[in-house]
């Protein structure tokens, strides 16, 4: 019988596909991320033939040794990899899966709902009338900005970055300008987009979003020299990963008036913010939850079970890195 460990419980519907294809299914039964210590233990020796893990563990050369010659999968429940060593599952000979597709829209959304929350002081109206502070209608209170026919500056034109201009340009006749090292001339035709280097992008969009996976080439993408490209008019929003801005740079940024505000659902050293960051009224954080819809959670442990099954049936699984 193949054993399969999952590392943290995940919506029932995946673990049900891996039980009723006759699979014994572990999930771990602690209440929180496992260490990379105690991943290795609960690893070692005990044959898993598949692993079904998470964003928050970090997979590497010792998690690959611990996991033994017959585990021949690990099945990331996330469409970012940037916690799994790919170069070690090759040495090991261990596929490597995501989870892509199934979360864009919703992580469009988000996106979305955070562009509109910074815009137009929704988290500071909201604590404004919970405070029972509201005494009636005025003329100037929270004043806040316009998404509709500003220019929106994409980072990374991928899937996600995509619905993202879709949205902007269908549902808010946002003009767009997006950075990404392939042009995409068909995207281009069809919304209007404009191709521009990372720089241009900075100096005239008015809201800026971020959308490319973390590597080593876009650690630190935006740090305090493009912060200082931007407008002093503009919001970043970010919802692909924290350490592509540098947190600290941004909370200077933010505090000194260099851009007016920022949304971010991802954190340069989650689960912690940098100091500073949680008292800026300009900025409005969400814990990582850009994809955490009932449904999109669902669906994302549907594929990576999925994944799973295929590889342990023979087939090539239809989300494999490595
Ligand atoms: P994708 O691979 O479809 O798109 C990434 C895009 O970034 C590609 O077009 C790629 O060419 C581009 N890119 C790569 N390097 C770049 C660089 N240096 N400069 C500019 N562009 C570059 O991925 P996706 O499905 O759109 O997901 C994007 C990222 O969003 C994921 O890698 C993940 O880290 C993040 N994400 C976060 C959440 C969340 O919960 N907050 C959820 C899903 C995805």
């Amino acid at each position: 019988m193949k054993k399969i460990f999952v590392t943290r419980a995940i919506p029932e519907r995946g673990v049900a596909m891996l039980k009723e294809k006759g699979y014994a299914v572990t999930v771990s039964d602690k209440d929180g991320v496992l260490t990379k210590e105690e991943l290795i233990g609960r690893l070692k020796d005990a044959e898993f033939d598949a692993v079904l893990c998470l964003l928050t563990d970090t997979i590497d050369e010792e998690v690959f040794t611990a996991a033994g010659g017959q585990c021949g999968i690990f099945a990331n429940y996330a469409v970012g990899f940037d916690n799994i060593d790919l170069e070690a599952a090759k040495r090991h000979g261990i596929t490597i899966t995501n989870t892509p597709g199934v979360l864009t829209e919703t992580v469009a959304e988000h996106t979305f709902a955070l562009m509109l929350a910074i815009a137009h002081r929704i988290p500071e109206g909201d604590a404004f009338m919970k405070a029972g502070k509201y005494k009636g209608w005025a003329p100037m209170l929270f004043l806040g900005t316009d998404l509709s026919n500003k220019t929106l500056g994409v980072v990374g034109l991928g899937r996600i970055g995509s619905r993202v201009a879709h949205h902007a340009v269908k549902g808010f006749g946002m003009r767009v300008l997006y950075y990404d090292p392939k042009a995409n001339a068909e995207f281009e035709n069809e919304y209007g987009a404009k191709f521009t280097d990372l720089e241009t992008l900075l100096r005239e969009s008015d809201f800026v979003s971020i959308h490319v996976p973390l590597l080593p080439t876009t650690r630190h993408l935006i740090s305090s020299s493009q912060l200082a490209m931007m407008k002093r008019s503009a919001y970043l929003v970010n919802t692909s990963r924290g350490p592509i801005i540098d947190e600290q740079a941004l909370v200077a940024a933010l505090s000194n008036g260099t851009i007016k505000g920022a949304a971010l659902d991802v954190f340069e050293h989650e689960p912690e913010l940098s100091p500073g960051l949680s008292e800026l009224s300009n900025v409005i954080v969400t814990p990582h939850i850009a994809s955490a819809t009932e449904e999109t959670r669902g669906k994302m442990a549907e594929l990576a079970a999925h994944n799973i099954i295929e590889a342990l049936e023979g087939r090539v699984p239809p989300n494999k890195l490595v």
